[in-house]
């Protein structure tokens, strides 16, 4: 395997306290090594230029079958954009839905190296496997939906902890499944009865639990086996004016909960997309943002940690598990519209959506994502995403930097909307003069979310014997562009993506292909005999697979890379 000497670059490393140091890192047989290791390996000249590990998104929506249908639905996605092959890459197509081929290439060219599918139907999880296999270069790690779920529902109703964290083991064992993802609580569930739980003491109808005790058994769940990233959570009332309550309803039900792992994880909430969540006024018509209300209450809260889910402005296509919300989104803009119940599990939804600058709406929406990144005071808990494609497509991420690094950047937008004064009066945009710096940028898209998702010992390091996945940009922090374009298009287009120790980028294109891996937690609990008699049980009576079908075969998961959880020690 080649051996690479990375010389003279400024190294950003949050892990491990480096920040834009000139440093040299060595890579060896795809680990990274002393720089003095390497005696005839290629010298990589990174002078002027920023390193950082590979990057590691924390929520996205890549692979699985509600991104299918999104791809099917909307032929017209194809149409956007489609890049010109390169060298030996494959056709790549789609916008806000690429192409699995599409996917993996864009994140490469970003320098990242790992997503984290944030929503995998368990039902569906063979599909989410095919498209692991098929999506080129990056590792990617699968959560099963789970806060709708009836053996769920019914083991925390009746206070069975036990039994709920056997079943979750169990769960995640059959799906090959990475932690546990809680999507509206109690609400998916309600909506098969035409209602939703808005609030989180709203009781889920039949299960007589609610949201309030699912979320708080399945922190409770999730420190009881110790797994790798804390519960992720998609709180209740979505999108709605006023929800910010709601959120730190939620947030709060993390109070006094202490962390129990192994992986150096410090929190026990995740809250996903907390732009969504940071919504104050009655109704669209005095809609604000709440985004000082909810970072008032995370910076103090250290056992919680968030992601932004960033507008970008694009024509995109939503979908979530949230099937309640995306019947009430087609309501609104009646556009086209699927919507799923996955039998016992979880339902889901997908509708086309248009930010549109000229609705202030979507340019409060925006102001809000970039307002709650630049009022926090941790970015190791404060992760870039945009949900992708719910608020935008994932590789829209450089332009999210721009605007955090830049506030000429974002005020020549605000200034350029239709509303703009109204815009101003209903965020505090305009008030902060905070431009994020590299080292942040580099807490929330690496370090950050590696270490929230208990796999810092793997990714989002330089540190030596780690895989060697490194990201080389053209921007140097001694001497920063006073075009803020220049950020946008370093972070678009490495000078190097390096992958397990093979340049996979060059100069913005994809030069190579790696394999890439299945990251997921294998977790051994001990026998319990009424969990195996429920799960027989409600297969036979319940689900239309058999047992022996649903499990995800050994054969299905690509390249695993099983993280070992054992509770039985
Ligand atoms: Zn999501």
């Amino acid at each position: 395997m080649s051996e690479y000497i990375i010389k003279n670059g400024f190294v950003f490393d949050p892990l491990l306290g480096i920040k834009g140091e000139k440093k040299d890192i060595g890579v060896k047989d795809g680990k990274i090594v002393d720089a003095s290791e390497v005696k005839k390996g290629k010298v990589i000249d990174a002078s002027g230029k920023t390193v950082m590990a590979g990057g590691v998104d924390i929520h996205t929506h890549c692979v699985g079958p509600k991104v299918n249908i999104g791809r099917l639905m909307r032929p017209e996605d194809k149409l956007f954009r489609s890049r010109v092959k390169e060298g030996n890459t494959r056709v790549q197509m789609g916008f806000a839905v690429p192409s699995t081929f599409a996917t993996g290439y864009e994140y490469a060219r970003m320098g990242y190296v790992y997503a984290n599918e944030a929503a995998m139907p368990p039902l569906d999880s063979p599909h989410i496997h095919e498209e692991i296999r098929d999506t080129p270069i990056i590792d990617i790690s699968a959560m099963p939906v789970l806060g709708n779920n009836w053996f769920q529902l019914e083991y925390l109703k009746n206070k069975e902890f036990d039994n709920n964290a056997a079943y979750t083991a169990w769960l995640l064992n059959a799906t090959k499944g990475f932690g546990i993802k809680c999507v509206n609580p109690g609400g998916s569930e309600a909506w098969g009865w035409g209602m939703n739980c808005t609030t989180i003491h709203d009781p889920v109808p039949y299960f007589d639990i609610t949201p309030a005790e699912i979320i708080k058994g399945q922190m409770q769940t999730n420190e009881e086996l110790g797994l790798p990233h804390s519960l992720h959570i998609h709180p209740n009332n979505i999108g709605n004016p006023g929800n910010y309550e709601t959120t730190l309803d939620t947030l709060k039900l993390a109070e006094g909960v202490k962390t129990n792992n192994k992986f150096g994880r410090d929190q026990v909430l995740h809250n996903t997309h907390l732009q969504f969540h940071s919504y104050d006024g009655t109704g669209w018509g005095d809609f604000c943002s709440a985004s000082q209300q909810v970072m008032d209450y995370v910076n103090k809260q250290k056992n919680i940690s968030f992601d932004l889910g960033c507008v970008t402005f694009d024509e995109t296509t939503t979908m979530t598990a949230d099937g309640p919300f995306e019947y009430h989104l087609q309501m609104l803009n009646h556009l086209k519209w699927a919507n799923s119940d996955v039998e016992l599990e979880t339902s889901s939804g997908i509708v086309p959506y248009v930010y549109d600058p000229k609705i202030k709406v979507c340019d409060i929406q925006w102001a809000i994502g970039l307002e709650l990144a630049l009022l926090a005071k941790d970015h190791m808990r404060c992760h870039l995403t945009t949900d992708h494609p719910n608020a935008g497509p994932f590789f829209r991420y450089p332009r999210i930097i721009k605007w955090l690094m830049s506030k000429k950047s974002r005020d020549s937008l605000l200034h350029s909307f239709k509303w703009a004064d109204k815009v101003i009066d209903a965020t505090i945009l305009e008030s902060l003069d905070r431009e994020l710096n590299l080292y942040e940028i580099a807490q929330m898209t690496r370090a950050g979310t590696a270490k929230c998702l208990g796999i810092s010992d793997m990714y989002g390091s330089l540190r030596e014997g780690t895989n060697a996945n490194i990201a080389i940009y053209n921007i140097n922090p001694e001497d920063m562009p006073s075009d803020p374009e220049l950020i946008e298009k370093a972070f678009a287009e490495t000078a190097y993506t390096i992958k397990d120790g093979v340049i996979v980028v060059e100069n913005g294109k994809v030069v190579a292909t790696t394999p890439n891996y299945t990251v997921w937690t294998h977790v051994r609990v001990p026998d319990n005999p009424i969990v195996d008699h429920d799960i027989r049980e409600k297969f036979a009576k319940y689900y239309t697979v058999g047992l022996e079908n649903y499990m995800v075969f050994d054969e299905h998961v690509h390249n695993p890379r099983a993280i070992e959880v054992d509770t039985t020690a």
